[in-house]
Parts: C-alpha cells; sequence; structure tokens
C-alpha cells in the first residue's frame, strides 16, 4: 500500500488480530483510515459478498480475486466503502454473536436508529441471518392489528401507574421516522401503517433532541416520498375521523327519544376534540374513539343510544386501523 503522506492508518484497538490472515481498510475520512487485521474465514463463512471479495490467492487465478492485490503489515489488503464504527460493529458481531442478541434487547427506545448501521452492512454483505434478526426486532416495537395497538397502549399505562395517562400512552411507540426510513429501505412494511399513524399524532413544532419530555418527530430525516406520503396521508385520517365519528352521532336513536341530545353532543364533539386538533394540528384519533366512547354515559341520551354509539364507535375505530395502509399510500412487502 503506498497511501498518501497524509492520511492516518490507524489499527483498530480490538480488532486487529496479530494471526489475522487479512486486512481491510475502511476509510473515516480522507485523512483517516481505520485498518482492521481479522480471520478471512469468520467473514467469508457468514457472507456470500466477503467470500468473493476475499478469495485469497490460492496458487490458480481462478481463486484469486482482483480486489485482493495489495499488500499491508505481511497480508493481503482489502478496501471497503463503509462507515468504520458500523464495520467494527459488524465484525464485534461476528467474532461474538452474543452481541447482536444484546444489541436486540428491548432495553433501547430508539431501536431503529441503534440498529440501522448493522442493518445496513448486513443488507449489502447478504447477511440473511442477521437482517432477519434486526428486522423481526424493530417490527416487534410496531402493532400490526388495531388489537395490538390497544394491548401496547394499555401495557404501557400499567407500566406508568404513577404517570398522567396522556403521557403514558404518548411513550409507547419510539421516534416514528427513524422506523419509517428503516421500514422503507429494508422492506418491512408491515410496520408502517403504525409508524405513520403515530407521526401524524405528533406536534409538528417539537423538534426531536431525544430529550423531549414529550414525543417529538425527526422531521428533516424523513424522505420526500415519505413527507408526501405523511402529508396527504394525515389529512385523510382527519378527514375520515371527523367524518365517522360525526357519522355515528348523526344515526337516528331507534326510539325518537333523545336525537335532539345527541345533536348537542355532536355540537360538543366538534367544539372540545375537532375544533382542539384543528388549532393544534395535530390529533390521535383512536384514543379519540376511545375517549368519547368512555364518556358515553349522558344521562340526556337513551341507554339504547349510548349503547349503540359506544359498539359503533369501536367498529368504526377498527375500520379506521385498516385504512391505513390505503390513507398513507403503503406498499406491500416485496418478496426476499
Ligand atoms: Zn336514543
Amino acid at each position: 500500500m503506498s497511501p498518501s503522506l497524509d492520511v492516518t492508518l490507524k489499527r483498530h484497538p480490538s480488532l486487529y488480530f496479530e494471526d489475522g490472515d487479512i486486512v481491510i481498510s475502511v476509510a473515516a475520512s480522507a485523512e483517516s483510515v481505520q485498518l482492521f487485521r481479522v480471520h478471512h474465514i469468520f467473514l467469508a463463512n457468514s457472507s456470500p459478498v466477503f467470500r468473493d471479495m476475499l478469495s485469497l490467492p490460492a496458487g490458480t487465478e481462478k481463486e484469486s480475486s482482483a480486489h485482493v492485490n495489495e499488500q499491508y503489515d505481511g497480508v493481503p489488503l482489502v478496501h471497503c466503502q463503509d462507515d468504520p464504527d458500523d464495520f467494527a460493529e459488524l465484525l464485534h458481531v461476528l467474532y461474538d454473536p452474543s452481541m447482536l442478541y444484546t444489541m436486540l434487547e428491548p432495553v433501547y427506545y430508539d431501536t431503529a436508529t441503534v440498529l440501522v448501521g448493522l442493518m445496513s452492512l448486513s443488507d449489502k454483505y447478504c447477511m440473511d441471518k442477521i437482517k432477519a434478526a434486526i428486522g423481526a426486532r424493530v417490527m416487534k416495537d410496531w402493532p400490526t392489528t388495531i388489537d395490538q395497538y390497544d394491548n401496547a397502549a394499555q401495557a404501557c399505562m400499567n407500566y406508568h401507574p404513577g404517570r398522567l395517562l396522556s403521557m403514558a400512552w404518548d411513550f409507547v411507540f419510539p421516534e416514528p421516522v427513524a422506523a419509517i426510513e428503516f421500514a422503507t429501505k429494508f422492506n418491512t412494511p408491515e410496520i408502517l401503517p403504525a409508524a405513520f399513524y403515530h407521526l401524524a399524532t405528533l406536534d409538528t413544532s417539537i423538534k426531536w433532541t431525544g430529550m423531549e419530555y414529550k414525543p417529538a418527530g425527526r422531521w428533516s430525516e424523513l424522505s420526500s416520498q415519505n413527507v408526501a406520503r405523511f402529508i396527504i396521508g394525515r389529512d385523510k385520517l382527519y378527514k375520515a375521523t371527523v367524518a365517522s365519528v360525526l357519522g355515528v352521532f348523526d344515526e337516528p336513536c331507534e326510539y325518537a327519544v333523545c336525537d335532539t341530545a345527541r345533536a348537542v353532543r355532536r355540537q360538543d364533539v366538534i367544539a372540545t376534540t375537532f375544533l382542539e386538533a384543528n388549532v393544534t394540528q395535530h390529533m390521535d384519533p383512536l384514543r379519540i374513539y376511545n375517549q368519547l366512547r368512555e364518556n358515553i354515559g349522558f344521562s340526556d341520551v337513551c341507554v339504547d343510544c349510548q349503547f349503540r354509539i359506544a359498539h359503533r364507535l369501536s367498529e368504526e375505530k377498527g375500520v379506521l386501523w385498516e385504512c391505513l395502509k390505503v390513507f398513507f399510500d403503503l406498499p406491500n412487502p416485496q418478496p426476499t
């Protein structure tokens, strides 16, 4: 290797094995290169891409690789165009698979961000088992059915019995933009309905710093395709919620005894729920259905209507959930 005099070569402190049979260089910047001296069998056995890339000269032209034609420290040298920290993480996992399971533990709140580097490399180097494990872990953060959504919210409220109910609910899910970009890039669209829904409930005026007492989004990291999905989808979600809730209150009383009272309640819902959402520019429709259903015991609405409205609100909540994929124009999973 004949690096420019300005480039600093740094041997990785824990991934430069004296008995390693190959050195991999990963540029940290134009001035700094991280060197890993490893055992090529580890990489070749875990990745077909590495197997091709690292095929060492073994006497026959067929087995030699055009990639391995330089030497460093007495062994072949290979260059990789990756993030050095992500590459070190990948090597740590290959040398000690228990590290992967530590990373997949549920203690991490911001899962998609913590795992995206390792996922990118395992995707690039076709390491299907690592990819599948990370994909499954990120998917665990997000419900795919309305029952799972309700259970997650309930579990969070049980977990935070001393907190305000609204705050406990707010922190059920991780930051959604990272999850959305992860799912878009790595073909896990199953989590997108819940992640987009959660994003639509967030206040756009709160920027992500990781230290908020309220949930916040990494708004600036949303791709242009997902910005369009978000804006159009949120608009459809809000309009569908208003139409559906008011539609339930519009259904006539079977005994014609409380139509006037229900009309008054309908106005209350508009004033207290939807006008406020219109001002603050964010709402949580699924929570609205739950709150309306819990507070339906109006003394002036007949018992039959109270029961029917509660039942219809549950039905409409389920319908809304099923429509999320259409509202946000979300893709189906691609065959792998
Ligand atoms: Zn009635």
